[in-house]
């Protein structure tokens, strides 16, 4: 910038950056035209305004620079009109509704807060997507809304311990887990190609029972796989720094140094493209799916997130003094307190169709949002608690700075206990959101941790400030007592057993927490009042932007178990029936000419055969009668206008009729002669590295 720019632009750009202060329309010009000399000599030809719809993918539409000026003269142009705003079509874009009631107009406008970057030979410039009229369709924008209102509720808090902090940051680093299987294995996957995700297959004799993937050397095609993507990182400037193989075959993991929320968000939305393509050239394709195969771990997206102050503070990490320990606790409680009052919607924010498959099971976080802290800070939230009701004694005041406050650091150094069941975990200096699935724009988690965040601080300066002003109580006084009525309110939430067990199902429900275990029933309290409330209080989203966004969640789910169906009958009936009827015509010759040979007694040496027939009659029996059956009830539930009763059918008439389908295939699979199977087995796909 410092190279292309001069300092009145580098300087607006700048301020756009640190204070949110807006770019004077002819300076834009100047910036415009810098970035496309910078451009040019890295060989660009086109710019694109580069966003996220709520289709789960980037959106990209390339101009050319390339610009004709008459006489058969042409020159390459880009302006600051451009740069700042474009109208692409919305029409075709999710919209839950926006765009029935207004116009098929959309607008992407340039976010200067993440950086534009060369993609291949086109200028990508990260904008934010909204309706005509203003109404956000896209990812960003709320989450820019969002970090805006934890901002300013921080700062206000912040004030209360050091009067020099002007900016609070959001923080994110993600670990993104995925499958890496052949491209040509994949190919020969019907599922797999169309719903990312294994639909049927028996599982292999060897899973992953020998636990000797994890952490283990890394295969050489993997490997060259992933210096190829850092390499493309690298040049990107996604700061990618820890890569290993996860628990199943075949799945991995790569996670980058955190960066402030809204770059984090964009650079895994890249990365996540970037894997794809880097993957082609590997012969490989990348499942991002949150449960790709049966019977082996899924992947998710941990969410790392802290607040820290431009002070460099991290607000979520002690400090070395009792005042800065003081503020660390008041950032750890409000944390938890605002998980507490919203972990429904936490819960919903999580859920996808794909993510239904992970949450729940064994191996993921379950439905049931909790927070775990750790032993140590377990014990100094049971002492805050006892702490007097109004003024503290001096007597009191000092124990608690020596003792309590004060003695945080040295506990958590050794407070390396990881509950690796919690789905929302602290981590000495972050908490770990958990429960994200792997294929999911971390956007939508980090609005809504955000934001229940930024509430919740506004509330807690709000009681404080009563009690300095109203009761006449000290800063800390006001502070500590508010506090530890959080704790006290907010214990329902905090768990630190097996989250995987039924026994946690049980106490889980004896508190009050929620568990919604599928995506429909989950989605629900996204249109409650309270939620509508929360967001559009704080600017975030208004009501008609969060009931579009729940139609579009349900919509989605609707139409992904719709293909599912269609796949899995698909290939029941044109690929497993007919090979099933092809090997027991194969045993039926047999048996004739067992027949020939032995006469009346054809019988007893046909034993096997004859049961292996009757055997195959009567999974094909199964399969077409239950693929008739779900068809059958498709076409009932299609009907349906009512979109919350047709996810709910869909949920929990549909769904569950897959498994029932898979069963006869798969046990087909183990009868039936190897040769004749059509489809690429589990062993294959999850051994050939
Ligand atoms: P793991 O959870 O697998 O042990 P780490 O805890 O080392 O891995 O880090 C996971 C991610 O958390 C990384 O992206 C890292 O940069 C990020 N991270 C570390 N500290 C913070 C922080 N204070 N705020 C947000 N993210 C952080
Ligand atoms: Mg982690």
């Amino acid at each position: 910038m410092r190279q292309y720019l001069n300092k009145t632009a580098f300087d607006e750009v700048m301020g756009a950056i640190l204070k949110g202060s807006k770019i004077d329309r002819l300076i834009a010009d100047h910036i415009s035209t810098g970035m496309k000399e910078w451009a040019i000599t890295k060989g660009v030809t086109h710019y694109t305004h580069w966003f996220q719809p709520l289709t789960g993918a980037t959106a990209e539409k390339h101009d050319a620079f390339f610009e004709t000026i008459g006489g058969g003269a042409a020159i390459e142009r880009f302006g600051g009109g451009e740069l700042v705003q474009q109208e692409p079509d919305a029409s075709s874009f999710p919209n839950g509704g926006i765009r029935n009631m207004f116009e098929a107009r959309g607008y992407t406008a340039w976010d200067p807060t993440s950086p534009a970057f060369i993609y291949g030979t086109t200028l990508c410039i990260p904008t934010v997507f909204v309706s005509y009229t203003g109404e956000a369709l896209d990812y960003k924008t709320p989450l820019l809304r969002a970090l805006q209102a934890v901002d300013s509720a921080a700062v206000a808090v912040c004030k209360y311990f050091d009067k020099n902090v002007k900016k609070v940051n959001a923080s994110l680093g993600w670990e993104q887990e995925y499958f890496l299987i052949d491209k040509a294995l994949v190919a020969s996957r019907p599922d797999i190609v169309a719903t990312g995700r294994t639909l049927l297959g028996h599982s292999s004799a060897k899973g992953q029972q020998l636990e000797d993937h994890y952490f283990g050397t890394i295969p050489n095609r993997a490997m060259s796989f992933m210096r190829d993507l850092e390499h493309e990182c690298m040049l990107l400037g996604i700061p990618v720094k820890t890569r290993h193989n996860e628990v199943a075959p075949n799945q991995f993991e790569l996670a980058p140094i955190y960066e402030e929320a809204n770059l984090a968000v964009d650079h895994n939305s890249l990365l996540m493209d970037l894997m794809h393509k880097t993957a082609e050239r590997h012969h490989f394709k990348v499942l991002f799916h949150e449960k790709p195969f049966a019977g082996v771990n899924g992947s998710g997206k941990h969410n790392n997130w802290s607040l820290s102050t431009d002070t460099g503070v991290n607000l979520l990490g002690p400090g070395k003094t009792p005042m800065s320990n003081l503020q660390f606790l008041t950032f750890f409680i409000n944390t938890i307190k605002a998980v507490h009052d919203n972990e429904e919607l936490l819960r919903a924010v999580i859920a996808s169709a794909s993510n239904d498959h992970r949450l729940g099971a064994n191996e993921a976080p379950p439905a049931i949002i909790s927070v775990f802290i750790g032993e140590q800070l377990t014990k100094v939230l049971t002492e805050l608690k006892n702490v007097t009701s109004g003024k503290l004694s001096p007597e009191e005041k000092t124990e608690l700075k020596l003792n309590v406050v004060g003695k945080i650091p040295e506990i958590m150094l050794d407070n390396t206990d990881r509950n690796r069941t919690s789905p929302f975990a602290f981590t000495g200096n972050k908490f770990e959101f958990r429960a994200v699935g792997s294929k999911a724009n971390c956007a939508n988690p980090m609005t809504v941790l955000n934001s229940i965040v930024a509430k919740q601080l506004i509330e807690f300066k709000d009681e404080v400030d009563v009690l300095i002003d109203k009761k006449d109580m000290k800063k800390d006084d006001a502070i500590f007592n508010v506090l530890r009525e959080y704790i006290k309110k907010s214990k329902n939430i905090l768990f630190e057993g097996n989250g995987y067990g039924e026994a946690w199902e049980v106490e889980a429900k004896k508190r009050g927490l929620s568990n919604n275990k599928s995506t429909p029933e989950a989605l629900k309290v996204r249109v409650s009042k309270k939620t509508i409330d929360l967001f559009d209080g704080l600017g975030v989203m208004n009501k008609v932007e969060s009931v579009a966004r729940y139609e579009i969640e349900m919509e989605d789910y609707i139409h992904r178990i719709q293909i599912e169906s269609r796949v899995l009958g698909d290939i029941s009936r044109s690929h497993i029936v007919p090979t099933a009827v092809r090997y027991q015509n194969i045993l039926i010759e047999n048996v004739k000419g067992l027949k020939e040979i032995y006469g009346t007694s054809f019988k007893t040496v046909a034993k096997e055969q004859l049961a292996l027939i009757e055997d195959i009659s009567s999974h094909i029996e199964s399969i077409n009668s239950k693929v008739t059956k779900m068809i059958d009830a498709r076409r009932t539930i299609n009907k349906e206008e009512d979109i919350e009763k047709k996810a709910l059918d869909y949920s929990y008439v549909i769904n569950p009729m897959f498994a029932d389908i898979r069963y006869h295939c798969d046990k087909l699979e183990l009868l039936i002669d190897d040769e004749l199977w059509p489809l690429t087995k589990y062993r294959e796909l999850l051994f050939i590295k």
